[in-house]
């Protein structure tokens, strides 16, 4: 059996009280678990073990690791709610039926997987660390999916890769992101696993050493400048991503650039651009491939500088450069704001602003049809995200392909039902043009322009969607009640 210390040793020095918490949660769990097995013949309390642990891992509180131990209990055995509430308290038994909830929907086909996310989605609007306790979960069953019958492997694999591991992203949870993908990716697509895999195998090494001399030369450069570093490292890109690349490039490996890439951490933002400097005066950067993720964040907060140069003796080298916060950042993400470690409490910000999305999600209109449903999720929040600005600087956050109706209704549903064009940096274009990162949008309006059918196909998001055919539900509403009248 799994000792509770491994857990406690995660967390640095922690009060009798917290240590007692943990202590209780993993002694409760284990006799309510106590003579279930799993599929693969361990104990059942192996699996709520390692959703603590990682929960744990990712520096989350005392309170959510032992809600990850109890994550099960209420579904899968005969404790009760309220012994466990006389046992732990109101909050994290609230936790745990939150957990529960999601998960009473069990894997029996898509329309029944849907509802779940349905659930899903809008119990995180409320309580974040609910989404964190369910990855771990998740994570742990990905990645004990050998045991699991072939046909449902796949389908765990294909929802871990399609719904789980982007909600992990957008919550810049990048460790555990790259962990699902990792776990899911050979189930879902074996064939496409192991092509990859060759791939990444016959190059990895001679890029390591690549990578290793052009280390020690940049360290050289930067104490030439004196620079200091915090950290300097390579991180290997994860297979799924890799193949995900590949297919956008027909396959072609020569396009692909960051299979390994140096991360340079600093202490602060002038010291990133200073070493983005260096790096340039000395070597010839690829054009098009630097990219500033400091000055325009990535949509799920991603910060950093990245380029892309040409050495040499090293061949093509991607770096990336940013400070620990940034880091820290981009590895725990969302549960950074609420870690129990000290070393990965970022800056509090208003968390509610910069998972807005969230909120959005929360406040969709919810229409009965269930595949719908799922592709306005899939398409509106997981695939990337454009930016655009408001003459003002305002940014707005839109899905891909979103056109200039969109932009008009996310800015205000006046402007949007008055459209008569825009001006897309500066230059007039149609309604139903395509807006891309970075674009300044400008709405010409006019009090007498009202939405048109087509406006429906031109939209993109659901809101906007939506309020063109409130618009016109509103109408025929008028017409109903003027006829009345006259
Ligand atoms: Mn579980």
């Amino acid at each position: 059996m799994p000792e509770v210390q491994d857990i406690i040793a995660l967390l640095p020095s922690p009060p009798k009280k917290d240590v007692d918490l943990i202590i209780d949660a993993y002694n409760f769990a284990q006799k309510a678990h106590d003579g279930q097995t799993r599929k693969s013949g361990e104990p059942y309390f192996i699996h709520v073990f390692h959703t603590a642990k990682y929960l744990a891992e990712l520096g989350m509180s005392p309170t959510v690791i032992a809600a990850g131990f109890l994550h099960d209990v209420l579904e899968d055995t005969d404790t009760t709610e309220k012994e466990m509430q006389d046992a732990f308290g109101e909050e994290i038994v609230g936790l745990v039926k939150s957990v529960t909830k999601l998960g009473t929907v069990k894997y029996k086909g898509i329309e029944r997987n849907v509802e779940n996310l349905r659930k899903f989605f809008i119990s995180i609007a409320d309580d974040f660390r609910v989404i964190i306790i369910k990855l771990a979960d998740r994570l742990h069953n990905a990645e004990t999916l050998q045991y699991v019958r072939p046909d449902k492997q796949r389908r765990i694999a294909l929802e871990t890769l399609e719904i789980y591991a982007p909600l992990a992203n957008r919550l810049s949870l990048g460790k555990f992101r790259g962990r699902l993908e990792d776990a899911a990716f050979p189930y879902a697509y074996p064939k496409e696993y192991k092509a990859t895999k060759e791939i990444m195998d016959a190059r990895k090494e001679s890029d390591e050493q690549n990578l290793q001399e052009f280390e020690r030369i940049l360290r050289e450069k930067l104490e030439e400048e004196h620079i200091k570093t915090i950290h300097v490292d390579y991180r290997t890109k994860h297979l799924y991503s890799l193949w995900n690349k590949l297919k956008k490039y027909n396959g072609d490996m020569t396009r692909i650039y960051d299979v390994i890439a140096l991360r340079v951490i600093v202490k602060n933002v002038e010291d990133c651009y200073a070493v983005l400097g260096v790096i340039h005066s000395n070597w010839k950067p690829l054009p098009g491939r630097i990219k500033d993720y400091i000055a325009l964040p990535k949509p799920n907060g991603y910060q950093s500088l990245h380029t892309t140069i040409l050495t040499r003796r090293s061949g093509i080298i991607e770096v990336q450069i940013r400070t620990e916060e940034m880091h820290i950042e981009a590895e725990y993400g969302i549960a950074a704001h609420f870690a129990y470690k000290e070393k990965l409490k970022v800056e509090k910000k208003d968390l509610r602003k910069e998972y807005e999305w969230i909120d959005e999600l929360k406040h969709l209109q919810y229409n009965n049809d269930s595949k719908a449903f799922l592709e306005n999720i899939k398409g509106d929040f997981f695939k990337s995200r454009v930016f655009v600005f408001t003459p003002k600087g305002d940014v707005i956050d839109l899905p891909e392909g979103a056109t200039v109706i969109d932009f008009a209704y996310h800015v205000h549903t006046d402007i949007g039902d008055h459209a008569q064009g825009g001006k897309i940096n500066g230059k007039f274009s149609p309604l139903h043009a395509v807006l891309h990162n970075g674009d300044i949008c400008e709405i010409v309006v006019n009090k007498q322009s009202k939405p048109s059918q087509k406006w429906i196909e031109h939209a993109k998001t659901m809101m906007a969607r939506n309020k063109i055919q409130k618009h016109f539900k509103n109408e025929s509403l008028l017409d109903k009640f003027k006829k009345y009248l006259l």
